[in-house]
């Protein structure tokens, strides 16, 4: 039998797939070239904002068509889990809708309202090997926190932290099959291993200490011993303590994707969430001046419900000031079972698109120049594909890329000096 998996949405995604995909094949499936030769095609959805719940649904209904007569369709992932009931009464053509955790495989149709229990957990599912010298390494799922506008730990569920050794054992073997990069992801990366000590200690413990004891200074020590390159995202800002970030600089990786949302103080309080601007350019003047060279990320949300002009000018003034390397902007969507959704001074779209035109534009100005200061530079670059590679200032698959000699070898390291650069992405020969 033959399985297809079309994936959406984000990295933490893409490792779920990854991770049914070792189920399957462990169940004697094997891949098919394509959704068309499939017997099994499973649909990992994303409902993270509107748009990307109608691009599943188009997925679904594109695999629908295109997959042969007689072929299983299942979907799966946060659509699944969210909408279950909704999914299945709308979409005939699907064989099967399953939640975190449920059989793919099962032939029980779904009955409406009723919630199967839990299969398998997916974060501590084997995984092939890679396919690619990188590879994203999930720590930990769900999340503790509560910010205005995210529906995530409502069908998620609160954070589970992966234990040392599981992931200690994950790496190996991923490194054994080639990777040269790993990438930690999770909702709440910096909180990882808050949930196990709680636990271990039966008290809430505070998540913000300097002492170095932050479980995931511990973790990111072990881990950086064990593959050439180690970067971590989704830094939550109040998580981001000097131990924590003494302890990415000695990675080598001096990346950090900072998940600021907002820096007005009062909007960022409506968000629910901690900080402020001015705490945020202090955090980065720090790392700065400890690494001159260290790269930044971050994401905004524009049009989140009571956002001022006086709130979007102080957003304008953060990122002329933070001379960020990479943004994303978003403009807010209302996500049932949040509280933001139900909150008065709903921001009409249209404005929330102008406004994040704006910060977009000023960001893109930025990100250019920065490109610009790296010609005539020599990086170190993970070749990813024939021709494409990254020097540490690009994460993978949400960054630019450096373009290179399609003849060096997929997987090699190599030092090349940057000779151009085309928007977000550079050009560059062996140094
Ligand atoms: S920290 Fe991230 S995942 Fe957790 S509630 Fe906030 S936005 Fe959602």
């Amino acid at each position: 039998m033959r399985y297809w998996v079309e994936t959406l949405g984000c990295p933490k995604n893409h490792v779920d797939s990854d991770k049914l995909s070792g189920l399957l094949g462990g169940q004697g499936y094997v891949p098919a070239d394509s959704a068309e030769e499939a017997d099994l095609v499973v649909v990992n959805t994303c409902a993270f904002i509107e748009s990307a719940r109608e691009e599943s649904i188009e997925t679904v209904l594109e695999m629908a068509d295109r997959k042969l007569d007689g072929a299983r369709l299942v979907v799966t992932g946060c659509m699944a889990e969210r909408y279950r009931d909704e999914l299945a009464d709308a979409l005939p053509e699907v064989d099967l809708v399953a939640g975190f955790g449920e059989s793919l495989t099962t032939s029980t149709p779904v009955t409406l309202g009723q919630r199967p229990k839990s299969d398998f957990d997916l974060l501590n599912l084997p995984r092939p090997a890679a396919t690619a010298p990188w590879a994203y390494l999930k720590i930990a799922e769900g999340c503790d926190r509560r910010c205005g506008f995210c529906a995530i730990p409502t069908f998620r569920g609160d954070q589970r932290s992966r234990s040392t050794e599981d992931l200690l054992t994950e790496t190996r073997g991923l490194v054994a099959s080639g990777v040269k990069e790993l990438v930690l992801i999770a909702q709440d990366l910096a909180s990882w291993g808050n949930d196990r000590r709680r636990h271990a200690l039966g008290e809430a413990v505070e998540v913000l200490d300097e002492g170095g004891t932050q479980p995931l200074v511990e973790l990111t020590r072990q881990l950086t011993g064990e593959v050439e390159r180690l970067r971590l995202l989704y830094l939550y800002p109040s998580g981001l303590t000097t131990s924590l970030i003494e302890t990415i600089l000695a990675t080598g990786v001096p990346y950090f994707d900072l998940s600021l949302q907002h820096v007005s103080r009062p909007h960022v309080r409506r968000m629910k969430r901690w900080g402020d601007g001015d705490r945020f350019l202090e955090r980065i003047d720090a790392i700065r001046r400890a690494e001159p060279n260290a790269a930044f990320r971050s994401s905004f949300i524009l049009g989140y419900p009571g956002e001022t002009e006086d709130d979007h000018s102080q957003l304008l003034e953060f990122v002329e000031a933070a001379q960020l390397d990479w943004a994303g902007f978003f403009p807010y969507s209302a996500e049932t079972g949040t509280t933001a959704a139900s909150m008065a001074d709903q921001i009409p779209m249209a404005l929330a698109m102008e406004r994040l035109r704006e910060v977009s534009e000023l960001q893109d100005a930025i990100t250019a120049r920065k490109r610009d200061d790296l010609v005539g530079t020599t990086q170190r670059l993970l070749v990813d594909e024939p021709g494409i590679a990254r020097s540490v200032r690009e994460c993978p698959e949400i960054d630019g890329v450096i373009l290179v000699d399609d003849q060096i070898p997929v997987g090699s390291m190599v030092d090349c000096l940057i000779v151009g650069s085309q928007g977000t992405d550079l050009e560059a020969k062996l140094a």
